[in-house]
């Protein structure tokens, strides 16, 4: 099966419609893996969720979909995320809500489990170091763990001894091959924060075992826009033409 792994499209429609474009271009794909927080921040919110759920997907909840969902108190958050919380929560339909509400915190498919922030904490942490990886690979069962919440692309690698490395995201991973286990971050669709301000994605082949890495440029001028029309902190539109 060939697999669309997206995370943090967070309410960015362009960037979002983007990568589903590139994916087509490149052969399509059979199922998304959405690793969590498909809105907040972004102007489109409810599009997001509603094109998600025209594919065929999974998804797992990340913590500003639940900000949105009132779930969790967002005096946790920065006072922009805060904001954004506060303006999603307000302009999403009730089915949208719904849907939020529905998701797990964790799924696990065949050698993969997904999580938003760490198989540990899979709501809140962030893996960001081999400390916090190493402790997390005794979290989930499967070889390999997908993660998202950072919005940067990173593996972490736990081989003998429990030794445990940080990599580079190959653009082509070749998982088959790997004999150690990975936790892998395949970067933010709708809100990139390694420097690089394209939409980051990969499709993943769960016969072959391989991930393929991609880069999308999309319309970052017309996400500006609509966030600053519809009264978003202008700051949220000034970071996507930075990539942070
Ligand atoms: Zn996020």
């Amino acid at each position: 099966m060939r697999c669309a792994i997206l995370a943090d499209i967070h309410g960015n429609l362009a960037a979002f419609e983007a990568v589903l474009e590139d994916v087509e271009r490149r052969g399509g794909f059979d199922e998304i893996w959405c690793l969590g927080d498909v809105v907040g921040y972004g102007p489109d919110p409810s599009a997001c969720v509603q094109l998600l759920r025209q594919h065929r997907h999974i998804c797992i909840a990340g913590n500003h979909d639940w900000a949105a969902i009132g779930n969790i108190d967002t005096s946790y958050f920065n006072p922009y995320a805060a904001a954004a919380a506060h303006w999603t929560a307000e302009h999403l339909a009730p089915e949208d809500i719904d849907y939020l509400r529905s998701l797990p915190q964790t799924v696990q498919r065949d050698d993969f489990t997904l999580a938003h922030g760490s198989p540990r904490e899979p709501i809140w942490e962030y893996v960001l170091s081999t400390e916090v990886a190493r402790v997390n690979f005794s979290y989930f069962d499967t070889r390999f763990c997908l993660i998202g919440h950072s919005h940067v692309p990173v593996v972490f690698a736990l081989g003998e001894a429990h030794h445990c490395e940080l990599r580079q995201l190959p653009d082509e991973l070749l998982l088959s091959q790997e004999r150690d286990r990975l936790i892998i971050n395949c970067g933010a669709v709708g809100q990139p924060r390694d420097g690089d301000p394209r939409a980051s994605y990969a499709i993943l082949d769960t016969e072959k075992l391989t991930m393929d890495h991609y880069r999308v440029v999309y319309d970052i001028a017309a996400t500006q826009d609509k966030i600053l029309k519809a009264g978003l902190p202008p700051r949220l539109a000034h970071r996507l033409s930075q990539g942070w």
